[in-house]
């Protein structure tokens, strides 16, 4: 039902229970606000926004009241002006006006309001409190005397984020926002209640006394670290970043919000140890070189290795940081200069295994729906996924969608994960036993006829086959696999059975168990309950990088093209990324590129990398710092860093977004994409390339379906893949036409046999990202590292007692692959006889406890804990 009515002389008509303030805004009138944002429920705290109702004396706050049919608003009559002016004379009673130094000077709300109202003092005369400022923190610094109390900071970090770490304390002017109890800030560090904070309250501890807000320039880009890819605005002066907020409009996903990496991550971009120059090994040590005498040792050894064994002798690591630009010249170099199809990236760890399974099932290698379409789906399954940590903002969205609509939320996982105090219900399955629950919960579907049968008979191959192989998986029979009692199997099962709209999310990702089998019987599931090629429905696998599906897509596959095109006839797929570790360890590969991968912490077991990178005749490194595998280079290259550089990344949605320069880079160093084209020169093989996007121009002349993605319209917005031409949309959720190969295919997948404890190894190894880090580049951001400066092993008070560990005790944790030390963290959010051990620590990494299994399956890895 609509309402008509009239504000400032204008006729509007907008849906009954709209307020006053959006009719207005609709109209593009202004009113200003303090306590209003789109994110929250009205507030109605800081009464600026009122306006006047003809034929009512009194006035009304705009943000809280809804119109009504035939009302006359006006909102610049001389009453709401002197309201508005008594509503800022009395908050100036008490705000300081220390605007020189206020972070937030010039984009102050109230610096505004004063402005524009001409009031430079209260009639109210100035009332001092005595507050404190908050320095605690490493990262958010509270200056209290400078709140207004508009309440924004306290309900987005409960409404939206789902923490309720702030809160009004104390009555009347004496009332501070602060955590419970007098606590110091102890939070996810997502920054955003500073990004509301009109006045300058909550202000970055980073970013505070660098740069004068108008001096700032924003440059919209991608942030660099997950795969969710942000939208954010650097605000750069000079070669620094100062300030990182949130973009929140229609390009883009995340609606303005960050995470901590996301929004203080960046020190690492100015780091002093940076690298800056090529270096070259010279008489065993790592030595400064010109550029042009990398290139000459590159190519030379290069050729030499060629010339002796072939293409076969050399590989290439990509990288799931890197550009999408980069990974395509980078696959090129590989394959046309060098004649190796030997090439592959972290990816390999997860990601692929998961697109293959996909693949399988659905007749394409991508995930099959998009982040937009969670607010479409009537129950999500975050199955084995720790969706908060490994992909912040797919938190939010799931939050935001189980908080404020009737969709339900099951989450199984061994590691009580923060969306599990939101699910309808939480299966604390044992580590490694996704592929069981999943084959169960199918088996009860079917047994109980509960699959959609239309879409199976019409849709899907292979339903006679998957029942058989089911039988095995009865509830009863996974009940030892997995810990979780029939019943609350079967209740979930008849749950997602009656749902209309179902987005399974996984993460797969080095140091998970979820693998290609997990993905596989995931899609099982979506296929006979018809949960595919519908809006709010599929299946999500979370990258943990930036850029790892683009890696995939333009080709960093050993055994397909860019596309996911097939080798030519004939031509034998190369090594995959464990596979080249392996030859190089054997000596049968001499030669190794690997271009921003740090495979001594991204790979599983550590030491057989180390031994495979020593071995090597020849290892050339390209990247930022000189990490652990660099130190081990012939010839390392210095590269930039992603807010230096041009081109595109595609998040795990495969939306396909914009990353722009915001900054010079150092001086000496030069973008990926650079350095590949001058190899390229330097193998006597120039390519027509001036610049990142003649790139991505090539690339939508090469990949299909990457034919419309364009510079020119990824200025405006990320693009869906699919997206055949120019005139193209873009494609946000797969399948809806009909598979590519016609039916979608069930398949047996059957649950790995973990192995089980040892007296000697007797808890399970979990292990993912956490908030703070997400590998090399974070270690570098002094805030970030100052929250979380080690690995803290999550162990249960249970295991714990057993070990005579306490909360804090520095344990040293070993399996059959080597050892690690970390901090004890003691907390039954983890379940008894397992433990959770960050995995991005490039100094402590899991890498050195976590084996490769030869079929390149995931297995559950056991380990023991002992003080230190
Ligand atoms: Fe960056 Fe991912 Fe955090 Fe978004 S969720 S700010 S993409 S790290």
């Amino acid at each position: 039902m609509t309402v008509s009515l009239t504000i400032d002389g204008k006729h509007v008509e907008v849906p009954s229970g709209t307020t006053m303030l959006h009719a207005a805004r609709k109209l593009d009138i202004d009113i200003p606000t303090f306590c209003d944002d789109k994110h929250l429920v009205p507030f109605g705290a800081c009464r600026i926004c009122v306006v006047e109702v003809e034929g009512s004396d009194k006035l009304f706050a705009s943000c809280v009241t809804p119109v009504a049919q035939g009302m006359v608003i006006n909102t610049a009559t001389e009453k709401v002006k002197k309201a508005r002016e008594a509503v800022i004379e009395l908050l100036l009673t008490y705000h300081p006006l220390d605007c020189p130094v206020c972070p937030q000077s010039g984009r102050c709300h109230l610096q505004d309001l004063a402005f524009e109202h001409g009031k430079d003092e209260s009639r109210f005369g100035p009332i001092h409190i005595e507050k404190k400022i908050d320095y605690d923190s490493p990262l958010v610094e509270r200056n209290h005397p400078r709140c207004i109390q508009c309440g924004k900071c306290v309900r987005i970090c409960d409404e939206v984020q789902g923490q309720g770490e702030l809160d009004f304390v104390e009555r009347g002017f004496e009332t501070v926002i602060e955590p419970s109890f007098g606590r110091t800030l102890d939070c996810e560090f997502c920054g955003q209640c500073i990004q509301v904070c009109p006045v300058g309250s909550l202000y970055s501890r980073i970013f505070k006394h660098t740069s004068p807000v108008w001096e700032l320039t924003p440059v919209r880009t991608t942030c660099p670290f997950c795969g969710v890819g942000c939208t954010l605005n650097l605000e750069v002066k000079k070669d620094r970043i100062y300030h990182v907020l949130g973009v929140d409009d229609e390009g883009s996903n995340n609606e303005g919000f960050l995470c901590a990496k996301g929004r203080f991550g960046y020190e690492y971009v100015n780091h002093p140890e940076r690298l800056k120059k090529p270096l070259v090994r010279r008489g065993g040590v790592l030595e400064e070189s010109t550029w042009e005498e990398a290139y000459q040792a590159i190519v030379e050894r290069f050729k030499a290795i060629t010339a002796a064994g072939g293409g076969d002798a050399v590989g290439g690591i990509a990288s799931a940081r890197c550009t999408n630009e980069e990974n395509y010249l980078f696959q090129k170099l590989l394959r046309s200069v060098l004649g190796s199809g030997n090439i592959d990236s972290v990816a390999r760890f997860g990601q692929v295994q998961a697109m293959e399974a996909l693949e399988k099932a659905f007749g394409m290698a991508a995930p099959t729906d998009s982040l937009d379409d969670l607010d479409k789906s009537d129950l999500i399954f975050a199955l084995d996924a720790n969706v908060t940590e490994d992909a912040h903002i797919v938190g939010l969205k799931v939050l935001r969608r189980v908080r404020n609509s009737d969709a339900s939320l099951i989450v199984a996982n061994p590691r009580k994960i923060k969306l599990a105090q939101f699910a309808d219900a939480y299966l604390p399955m044992k580590p490694g036993s996704a592929v069981a629950l999943t084959n169960a919960i199918v088996q009860v579907i079917l047994a109980e006829g509960l699959e959609d049968r239309e879409f199976v008979s019409s849709r899907v191959d292979g339903i006679d086959g998957l029942k058989g192989t089911l039988e095995a998986y009865t509830p009863e029979k996974v009940e030892g696999i997995t810990g979780l009692k029939p019943d609350a199997i079967r209740e979930a099962a008849r749950t997602i059975a009656r749902a209309e709209a179902v987005t399974i999310l996984l993460s797969p990702a080095f140091g998970s168990y979820v693998g290609g089998d997990t993905v596989a019987a995931a899609a099982n599931l979506a296929l006979v309950t018809g949960n595919v090629g519908k809006p709010g429905s599929g299946i999500l696998p979370l990258s943990e990088y930036n850029n790892v599906q683009g890696a995939m897509d333009m080709g960093a596959l050993p055994d397909r093209l860019p596309g996911y095109e097939p080798l030519s006839q004939g031509v034998t797929p190369g090594l995959d990324a464990m596979g080249m570790m392996e030859a190089a360890a054997s000596g049968d590969l001499k030669g190794l590129f690997i271009m921003g991968e740090n495979p001594l912490t991204a790979f599983p077991d550590r030491a057989l990398v180390e031994e495979a990178l020593r071995k090597l005749e020849f290892l050339v490194v390209q990247d930022i710092f000189l990490t652990d595998t660099a130190k081990l280079a012939h010839v390392v290259l210095p590269a930039t860093a992603g807010p230096e550089k041009d081109g595109t990344f595609t998040n795990t949605d495969r939306r396909v977004q914009r990353v722009r320069r915001a900054i010079a880079p150092p001086a000496r160093t030069r973008a990926d994409w650079k350095i590949l084209c001058e190899l390229f020169e330097a193998f006597g093989q120039p390519l027509p390339y001036r610049g990142a996007m003649d790139i991505t121009r090539a690339i939508a002349g090469e990949i299909p379906f990457y034919g419309g993605i364009t510079p020119e319209r990824l200025e405006k917005t990320g693009l869906h893949w699919p997206c055949p031409d120019t005139n193209h949309p873009g494609t946000s959720f797969l399948h809806g036409e009909g598979f590519p190969g016609g039916k979608g295919q069930l398949r047996t997948v059957e649950q790995q046999k973990n192995g089980g404890a040892s007296s000697e190894y007797p808890l399970a190894l979990v292990s993912g990202m956490i908030l703070f880090h997400s590998g090399t580049t974070t270690k570098w951001a002094k805030g970030l590292n100052e929250l979380s400066p080690e690995p803290r092993a999550e162990i249960n008070p249970s295991d714990a007692k057993d070990l005579q560990v306490s909360d804090g005790d520095r344990v040293r944790i070993t399996s059959t692959k080597g050892q690690i030390e970390a901090v004890a963290k003691v907390t039954p959010r983890i379940q008894k006889g397992v433990v959770f051990v960050p995995a991005h620590y490039s100094d402590r990494s899991v890498s050195s406890l976590i084996g490769h299994d030869p079929v390149r399956e995931k297995t559950v890895t056991h380990i023991s804990v002992s003080r230190v």
